[in-house]
């Protein structure tokens, strides 16, 4: 009696074990995984019907059935029905918006989606996932079109352009050039008005093209050509030989004080290319950086620039150099400022009422100053001995923001005084004249405003 209790006690043990590891390899096994397919789509699609939808859904055991079907709240129409015998773990796919079907053109649908996978669970029905997704057709491109616009552009200088764009389901706004940059614009007097400045940088060997662009959220585009006047201009060229004495001893203490620890290394030539090529990418890329945005501004107010009282020209915006050691060509580079110079540690003011974006050491400028005056407009002071601002105070117009000097890549007490739109340094000298500024800028923002408010 005993001997048979204590075997059936057994036997009950191995079934409970038995069962148990059933059990676990059942919850443990891919045969009987839980996940549910995942579909990748978002909740709302915004579509234009010109490209298909498309949906990717991936599961670990693979889709037994996978049905969509759109509707338009009374009638469904079947897109995909597809079954499965092949363990896909996979699967992406088209919609395109059937031609047939519904009786009335809506503009808004429900895209639902049942997926079943190849899972042994839920009692060998698989894992089972039901999603929608509102559906908002929109075939309408966003309207767009010049409002005003400066009439010319000079080779790196700057024009604005007024312009509406609308659309009820807008993306972006923006003005696309040729060479690849893309200028922010912001909103201007009214809904649906956007501002830009769109400059034509120095460095280009083509001619501007530009032209403002709104897409909206199904992927319409519409695009409009800015008709600018485009002016050439000569700008200086000039062929610079470097001599021993000038790379062993100024070179050479400038690559101490700004990049000792990349250039101890290297030969004086070697100090020169790096400071003229890496370190000056480098500085450059610091600037447009912090000048990238347009902040907007409810109206705009500029005096023409002063920065230095009696300030001599000694170097022009937009100089080629090109530098020769033995005979050789080393280096180029672009001056994409105005180098004024007065009395040694002079002061520089801010003519202008501006937020400064930029405080400190910048490579090859020195000690600079970079001030945010609105409308993607900054204006930049380099090789300064002493700033006496800090980055995010506010200035006024007329403030002393800091005092001439040669930090950086200068050999002489100046400043480098720049003015940068949107990332890209542009003629200053526009900047400093009351009439370009009244022609290109004031008169386009007046003319646009009474434009839009149907003064004329
Ligand atoms: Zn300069």
């Amino acid at each position: 009696m005993a001997r048979k209790n204590k075997s059936s006690k057994r036997t009950l043990l191995i079934i409970s074990l038995v069962a148990i590891m059933l059990m676990a390899f059942i919850y443990n096994s891919k045969m009987f995984e839980r996940e549910l397919p995942q579909i990748f789509i978002n909740d709302i699609i915004y579509w234009n019907l010109k490209k298909p939808l498309n949906v990717k859904i991936s599961d670990e055991s693979g889709f037994k059935r996978v049905l969509v079907q759109l509707s338009d709240g009374e009638n469904s129409i079947t897109l995909f029905n597809e079954k499965h015998s092949a363990q896909d773990k996979e699967l992406e796919f088209n919609i395109t918006f059937p031609k047939k079907g519904f009786y009335s053109k809506k503009n808004q649908y429900t895209l639902s989606y049942e997926v079943v996978d190849h899972s042994f669970w839920n009692f060998f029905m698989g894992n089972k996932v039901i999603k929608e997704s509102v559906i908002i057709v929109d075939k309408q491109d966003p309207i767009v079109y010049t409002v005003s616009n400066s009439y010319k552009i000079t080779k790196g200088g700057v024009g604005a352009v007024i312009f509406k764009a609308e659309d009820v389901n807008m993306d972006e706004v923006y003005v696309q050039t040729n060479f690849g940059k893309r200028f922010k614009a912001v909103r201007f007097e009214k809904d649906g008005y956007y501002i830009a400045l769109v400059s034509w940088p120095r460095e280009q060997k083509n001619l501007l093209n530009a032209e403002i662009i709104a897409t909206d959220l199904a992927g319409n585009i519409a695009r409009e050509r800015i008709r600018y006047y485009l002016q050439d201009k000569n700008y200086k060229s000039s062929k610079i030989t470097l001599s021993d004495t000038f790379l062993n001893n100024s070179i050479a203490s400038l690559a101490r004080d700004i990049a000792d620890d990349k250039t101890q290394d290297m030969n004086a030539l070697d100090k020169f290319m790096f400071i003229n090529d890496s370190l000056r990418k480098e500085s450059v890329e610091t600037i447009g950086a912090v000048t990238d945005n347009i902040s907007y501004i409810p109206y705009l107010s500029l005096e023409p620039f002063y920065p230095l009282r009696n300030g001599a020209v000694v170097a022009s915006y937009g100089d080629f150099r090109t530098y020769e050691y033995g005979k050789e060509k080393v280096s180029e580079s672009y001056h994409l400022g105005l180098d004024l110079a007065s009395t040694a540690g002079a002061n520089i003011t801010s003519s202008n009422r501006g937020r400064v974006v930029f405080a400190g050491d910048n490579g090859i400028y020195g000690k600079t100053v970079i001030i945010d005056h609105g409308l993607g407009i900054y204006s930049l002071y380099g090789h300064c001995s002493s700033l006496l601002v800090q980055e995010g105070d506010v200035v006024i117009a007329g403030q002393m923001i800091a005092k001439t000097g040669k930090t950086g890549f200068a050999f002489g007490d100046h400043l480098h005084f720049g003015i940068v739109i949107q990332g890209i340094e542009v003629r200053p000298e526009e900047w400093m004249d009351e009439k370009w500024m009244r022609d290109n800028l004031f008169e386009v923002i007046n003319n646009a405003k009474s434009l839009i408010n149907g003064e004329k």
